[in-house]
């Protein structure tokens, strides 16, 4: 069974956690170029894991993909664990000097994931320092527990525990109230009940430009004009900040 790593055993971790791959008004990926380099450094050979995707989709995915980070820097090798036979996938993730996993539907990603037993060795891996961007439902699986995705449960899971890579549960695409407050509110009324069931964990709601930027225990939100929401029992904060390190409130 996975567990939630302690803050000492995140403190390797080099992670980006976007909230969605289109921030609209801009084209795919645009708004996270700069992060994606950073949380790469020198990492080139990326696995891609689409598993988020429907099965008939994931080809053009995979290959929309390669198409995408050959515009972010020369140099990237991206290869995919979809076309892998479940027998060489442990072999898959360990070659990886980096992993991005793509959005769509957070349960069926976790699935595809337990049934061929990667959860554990991702997370050993990421806990080591290999370089970890989710996108949205990538991002999901980044946090404790898959407990705030806005997805249907397309199928069903072991267990909603993720990675862990970030001390709390992540929310994308959580709604603007400049933009839409009556969404803002729904959701802000969901994450709510969560924590008020979930009193030992925080959840925090990302707007669709933002990123969360993991280093350790430390927590940054990036993006032009993001904003995040935290949720702690009854506590709430705003961020609007990239400086502020956000792991103590978590
Ligand atoms: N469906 C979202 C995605 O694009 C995940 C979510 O909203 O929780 O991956």
């Amino acid at each position: 069974m996975i567990s939630a790593p302690d803050s000492k055993q995140r403190k390797k971790v080099n992670a980006l956690l976007i909230s969605a791959t289109t921030n609209p008004g801009q084209k795919s990926l645009e708004h996270a170029h700069e992060m994606i380099i950073d949380t790469f450094e020198t990492a080139k050979r990326i696995l891609l894991i689409n598993f988020a995707s429907l099965s008939e989709k994931r080809d053009s995915y995979a290959k929309r993909m390669r198409t995408e980070f050959s515009k972010i820097g020369a140099g990237y090798d991206m290869y995919s664990l979809h076309e892998c036979a479940f027998s060489e996938c442990a072999d898959a993730v360990n070659a990886a000097d980096g992993f991005y996993v793509s959005g769509g539907n957070t349960f069926l990603l976790l699935k595809e994931l337990y049934d061929r037993n990667l959860v554990g060795l991702i997370q050993k891996r990421a806990l080591a320092g290999t370089p970890y961007i989710g996108s949205s439902a990538g991002s999901n699986i980044g946090g404790e527990v898959i407990g705030a995705t806005n997805d249907f449960p397309l199928v069903d899971i072991p267990t909603r525990r993720s990675l862990g890579l970030l001390g709390a549960v992540y929310n994308p695409h959580h709604p603007d109230p400049a933009s839409d407050k009556t969404q803002f509110d729904a959701r802000q009324w969901k994450i709510g009940e969560f924590v008020a069931h979930n009193r030992d964990q925080a959840v925090l709601g990302v707007t669709n430009p933002g990123m969360l930027r993991i280093r350790g225990d430390k927590v940054y939100l990036a993006g032009a004009g993001a904003a995040a929401f935290i949720h702690r029992n009854e506590d709430r904060f705003v961020v609007h900040s990239t400086l502020e390190d956000l792991g103590p409130s978590l």
